[in-house]
């Protein structure tokens, strides 16, 4: 619109905000947006002369450049024609979001259902990862991962439904349900390999409620020697920094109890360093963002250093993630990290595939 009013409309532009300009409502002038400055701006800062509207340009909130200027009565015309359509299409896209937004809740909802139907029908699945020793390659433990076998849209993975079981709360009776398979799915290779373990991701919902314990409980009632042999997975996040989340006292029960703690996706959340003392755990799974680091020369590298060092100085055991490439393996074992997870090794496997594994990878 503007553009029309200066000789160098092709200097014009919209900012990156996709605004053309700001108007300001005191003196009518028009601030305007980044990306909107042509060649020859005088820094003036007269008010608009009567009956115009002057179209300026901050530079870092002092100076203000005006840049060009238009009539009141052209410009009013312009933005009520703009109103004209423009107070249509803010309707319409208002309804849209509302539509969108409903459906949203509804298909999450559905969603909900649908995961409690998944569960009744046993639709869930365990896959397998091995844990390797990065050095010699055998295999030490594996994770557990849940997957939804979904009658129509085929195998689900965890990021599209876990954060739905987390919402709803189901996510209590889907751990319970993936425990106590876990357990029977490898009991006997835990007994029979008596360093091997098994890790199971807890939800930061789970610790919160206490449903943490009852799943401890249960998993004790049933063998208190298999369950020596599983390890919680803990995500990293912001709950763990505030120290009156109940959260921290419930991992702090599950170490008293014997089990071990593992902190996931380490370097991706935000906890606090000095707070990491105060933290009971045994073992730190650095995310593999830090892993793909490892053998480039990247600032992200210098902080897969300070997280390595880190988990030296608190005694805990590594564990390397998303370990893809022999590059990166070899770069992690200079580092002295022991452990590792990832596609070099095997991609998450079914429990026949990880028992075949396993027989292939063992020491
Ligand atoms: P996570 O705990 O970080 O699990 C590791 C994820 O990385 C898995 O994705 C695994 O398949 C993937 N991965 C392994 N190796 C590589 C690799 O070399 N490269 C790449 N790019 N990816 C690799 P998955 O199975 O889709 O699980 C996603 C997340 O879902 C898990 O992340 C975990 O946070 C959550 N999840 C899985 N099972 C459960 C569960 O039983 N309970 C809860 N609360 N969360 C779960
Ligand atoms: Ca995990
Ligand atoms: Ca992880």
């Amino acid at each position: 619109v503007l553009s029309t009013y200066w000789d160098s409309a092709y200097e014009l532009d919209l900012g990156p905000d996709g605004f053309l300009a700001y108007v300001n409502v005191k003196d009518n002038s028009i601030i305007a947006g980044e990306g909107f400055l042509p060649v020859n701006a005088q820094a003036l800062m007269e008010p608009s002369p009567k009956g115009k509207i002057r179209v300026t340009y901050p530079i870092e909130g002092s100076e203000i450049y005006i840049v060009g200027e238009v009539s009141k009565s052209w410009a009013l015309r312009n933005w009520q024609n703009l109103l004209f359509f423009g107070g249509p299409v803010a309707i319409l896209s208002g309804s849209l979001l509302i539509v969108f937004l409903c459906q949203l809740l509804y298909s999450t909802q559905r969603l909900g259902y649908n995961l409690n139907q998944g569960l009744r029908r046993n639709e869930f699945r365990v896959y397998y990862q091995p844990i390797v020793d990065l050095q010699t390659g055998h295999c030490v433990g594996s994770e557990a991962l849940l997957r939804w076998q979904h009658r129509r849209q085929g195998l689900l993975s965890p990021g599209i439904f876990v954060p739905i079981a987390e919402k709803t709360g189901l996510i209590n009776k889907i751990s319970e349900w993936l425990t106590a398979k876990v357990l029977e799915e490898q009991s006997q290779i835990l007994e029979a390999y008596s360093n091997l373990y098994v890790s199971i991701n807890l939800s930061p919902v789970q610790l919160n409620s206490g449903a943490s314990d009852k799943l401890t409980r249960q998993l004790i009632e049933r063998d208190d020697n298999l369950a020596k042999k599983v390890m919680f997975e803990i995500t990293e996040s912001t709950w763990i920094q505030d120290k009156e989340t109940p959260a921290l006292e419930a991992i702090a029960r599950l170490r008293s109890l014997g089990m071990r703690i593992a902190l996931d996706d380490f370097g991706t959340g935000h906890t606090g360093i000095s707070y990491l003392h105060k933290l009971n755990f045994d073992y730190l799974k650095i995310d593999r963002i830090y892993t793909a680091s490892s053998d480039a020369h990247s600032n992200i590298r210098i902080i897969l250093d300070g997280i390595i060092n880190l988990g030296r100085q608190l005694q805990v055991e590594l564990i390397a993630e998303g370990v893809e490439t022999e590059a990166q393996r070899q770069a992690l074992l200079a580092k002295n990290v022991r452990y590792g997870q990832g596609y070099l090794f095997a991609y998450p496997m079914p429990i026949e595939e990880f028992e075949h594994f396993l027989r292939q990878n063992l020491s």
